[in-house]
């Protein structure tokens, strides 16, 4: 079941292939409602376009079998940054700056044996989705790969790396010509110093510098952009529309092409766009016109009321334990706030 329904379980990869998730195909493959969809069946009802259906387009041609032919890993939190929208849970570099798993250094990973579990339910598999942490620097990955390699698996698997791209890891990129196709989704929220903060400590030139490296990877390889703008991707959001359409060009010149996919940020509210002053909404809608993020103005509520002193606070205890100057990466903030 996806991360929609809110259930976890917290036994091996085997069990919970075999004893959880099989009497849930079955009621499925039934065309029986679970209540643990509930949420999709409600949005559905809504008219609006749940998970549920979005995943069984994508997997329409996918029949199922003994194994999965499908897995989303999130092997440890290791990751290099600390994005202002991310937690403790998901990097271990925000799990050091709040004080989490002290023990090990703020880093989760998963143990051997679930890992072993992990590459056995792997035989079947099509479609692979990584995420972490960063995945292109945890160590669990390139174990994987090797045993998908050894195991010839990799010809079928369609492979997904969610990525901050902040570095091009020689040793995990080298296995991505064995995929049957590889598609590096990179998480860039803003433009420049806007995308530093937010992203802290990247380095948008560095980053921008990779994306158009991935141009010289095998032609097995698509690339996104994948954006989840916030209130502090609005005040320069124009610079970063324009960013991407020299990035077009860029791969459309080396005849590769390279995608785009938004979103926007939901929680922490006090980030969300909904959430924005209304002369910062007229801006940012202003900015968007003719863009590829033109599509967001019509789900902009300008009318929305919001106690801004929240924003600047969040923004503000985050600038205090980190040490930065707002001014320095977000010049525009203080004409709003
Ligand atoms: S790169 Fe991804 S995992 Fe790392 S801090 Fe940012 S959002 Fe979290």
């Amino acid at each position: 079941m996806c991360c929609a329904t809110g259930e976890r379980f917290h036994d091996t990869p085997k069990v919970v292939w075999q004893d959880r998730l099989a009497p849930v195909r079955k009621l499925l493959s039934e065309n029986q409602k679970i209540a643990a969809c509930s949420s999709c069946y409600h949005q559905e009802e809504q008219k609006v376009i749940s998970f549920r259906q979005l995943y069984n387009k994508q997997f329409e041609k996918v029949s199922t079998g003994k194994l999965p032919r499908h897995l989303d890993l999130d092997l440890s939190n290791f990751c290099n940054l600390k994005c202002i929208m991310c937690d403790y849970t998901r990097s271990s570099t925000w799990a050091k700056e709040s004080g989490k798993f002290k023990d090990t250094k703020g880093v989760t990973e998963i143990n051997e044996s679930t890992l072993d579990q992990i590459c056995e339910l792997s035989h079947d598999l099509q479609h692979l989705t990584l995420q972490g942490g960063e995945p292109s620097m945890i160590p669990q990955y390139v174990t994987y790969f090797d045993y998908l390699k050894k195991n010839k698996i990799m010809p079928n698997v369609h492979l997904v790396v969610v990525t901050n791209l902040t570095n091009l890891k020689e040793k995990f990129y080298s296995y991505m010509p064995e995929f049957k196709s590889v598609n590096i989704s990179v998480s860039v929220d803003a433009y420049g110093e806007a995308n530093n903060f937010i992203r802290y400590p990247s380095n948008f030139e560095q980053v921008t510098k990779n994306i158009k490296e991935l141009v010289n990877q095998r032609n097995n390889m698509s690339v996104k952009v994948h954006s989840a703008l916030q209130i502090l991707s609005m005040f320069n959001i124009k610079d970063f529309a324009d960013w991407f359409v020299d990035l077009e060009r860029f791969y459309q010149s080396k005849k590769r092409y390279i995608g785009q996919y938004i979103q926007h940020v939901h929680e922490p509210e006090e980030l969300c766009i909904m959430n924005a002053p209304t002369n910062l909404k007229h801006h940012f809608v202003d900015q968007i016109r003719n863009t590829g993020f033109s599509a967001l103005a019509d789900s902009i509520n300008l009318d929305n009321e919001y106690d801004y002193s929240r924003t600047v606070n969040y923004v503000r205890k985050i600038c205090d334990v980190r040490r930065l100057q707002l001014e320095k990466y977000l010049p525009a903030f203080s004409n709003f706030y």
